[in-house]
């Protein structure tokens, strides 16, 4: 019977909820390639809930149980006396979020004798150091397409709040003002503008398909080409490089994973080769953008908006220059933790763990690293090598209190 260790974002200050603002989730058939949606066996939960939070127990607890298996749930994960790194030296399954990662550095895989698997429940396997686990022979799975969707609506929403100034507008209103020069001032129409993604995988073309009733020049760099249909259908202009892009993008987004090659890939240099009040949306992972590069791109214009969800490390701390710096409209990681989207990889997750229970193979496309290898999705889309670096200043973090 097997330990399985379970990381989840802690429950909404004022308790666990006991009712929604609304009574269900739309139903989907399929992905939009077609792919099938998660297909556990059963789910123990009801779809809407909050399931990513610690009582939430991504509706595991029942099936786990009752098949004989410990279920430990703990959201304190960072700094050596956390319930993390003591339930993890027998775990033998790590499941974590992205938006909460439970960082499993090389010490920590050492430390873990028994683990034999790490699930993301969501995407992004980043959290986990991949060359200890490729070495270790820990095989490593997400549950793809589960948030893409969610995270390509966020970025919409990001560009056009950034472009037009919301955030700051809506501002005015909560301080009881009415000034609508000071709004104005910094306002535009995405209309015409260059709109480019770093990456044109699920999120990346959702994006796309997105932003092209906008009327606006739609750009992209992937190291594979789209088809030429889609490339057709859209009117993308690919380039061969993100450096040739980003010069001709007032708007760029960033929806590549974060491994060695991605890793700082934004820094001064990049964005000093960006047009003068581009704005950048960064929702694939902190570490892909230079933590100063990006305030100082903003103090002194050279970017006139940043916005994502993303930092690193998660949490970031109270000192954190993007929670001070001018024109930004970051959020904490959120965008792939809708209710909508938990209800797609809290079945992902019961589905992989079916899968490996059972004996029956995982699906290719939830596999990162399987016998030593990258696999499946993570052949395709990752590098070997580890972006877990300085993780350990998470610990750092103090919560303050939400006002109001
Ligand atoms: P996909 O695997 O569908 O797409 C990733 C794309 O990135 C692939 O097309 C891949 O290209 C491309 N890519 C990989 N390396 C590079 C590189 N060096 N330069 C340019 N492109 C590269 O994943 P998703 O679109 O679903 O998700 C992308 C990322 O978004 C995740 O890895 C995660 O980090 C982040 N994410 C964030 C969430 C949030 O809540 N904020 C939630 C979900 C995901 P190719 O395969 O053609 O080589």
């Amino acid at each position: 019977m097997a330990k399985i260790l379970c990381v989840l974002y802690a429950d909404p200050v004022d308790g666990y909820p006991t009712s929604y603002p609304r009574d269900g989730l739309p139903k989907l058939d399929l992905y939009p390639d077609g792919q099938a949606l998660p297909t556990p066996r059963g789910i123990d939960f009801q779809p809407g809930a909050l399931l990513g939070s610690v009582s939430g127990e991504l509706g595991l607890r029942n099936y786990l149980e009752s098949n004989g298996h410990t279920l430990v749930v703990t959201s304190d994960k960072d700094g050596e006396d956390s319930e993390f790194e003591r339930e993890l030296v027998d775990a033998d399954i790590v499941i974590s979020q992205p938006f909460w990662p439970a960082y499993l550095t090389a010490d920590r895989i050492v430390r873990a004798k028994n683990l034999k698997m790490a699930v993301t429940a969501g995407i992004g396997s980043d959290h986990v150091d991949l060359q200890s686990a490729i070495e270790r022979g820990i095989t490593v799975t997400e549950v793809t397409f589960c948030n893409s969707i969610s995270v390509a609506e966020h970025v919409v929403m990001m560009i056009l709040s950034l472009v037009r100034n919301y955030l700051p507008s809506h501002q005015v209103v909560l301080d009881g003002g009415w000034n609508i020069a000071d709004c104005a001032a910094r306002s535009y129409d995405v209309e015409g503008m260059h709109v480019g993604t770093v990456a044109a995988g699920r999120i990346g073309l959702a994006v796309l398909r997105r932003m092209k009733p906008f009327d606006v020049h739609l750009h992209y760099y992937d190291r594979h080409r789209l088809p030429a249909s889609v490339e057709q259908g859209l009117g993308l202009i690919w380039h061969d490089s993100v450096e040739d892009m980003v010069g001709m993008c007032d708007v760029v987004t960033i929806n590549c994973p974060l491994h060695p090659e991605t890793e700082n890939l934004f820094d001064a240099a990049m964005i000093a080769r960006m047009k003068r009040g581009a704005y950048l949306v960064n929702t694939a992972r902190g570490k892909i953008a230079d933590r100063d590069a990006v305030a100082t791109a903003l103090r002194s214009g050279q970017l006139a908006g940043y916005a994502g969800d993303v930092w690193f490390p998660q949490p970031a701390p109270q000192d954190h220059p993007w929670r001070t710096m001018p024109h930004h409209g970051m959020t904490p990681h959120i965008s792939g933790t809708s209710l909508s989207a938990q209800a797609r990889y809290a079945a992902g997750v019961r589905e992989i763990l079916e899968c490996y229970f059972e004996g029956r193979p995982i699906r290719d496309e939830y596999l990162i690293v399987q016998g030593g290898a990258l696999a499946g999705t993570g052949a395709h889309s990752y590098s070997e090598g580890n972006a877990t670096g300085g993780s350990e200043e998470a610990a750092r973090f103090q919560p303050r209190p939400i006002p109001g």
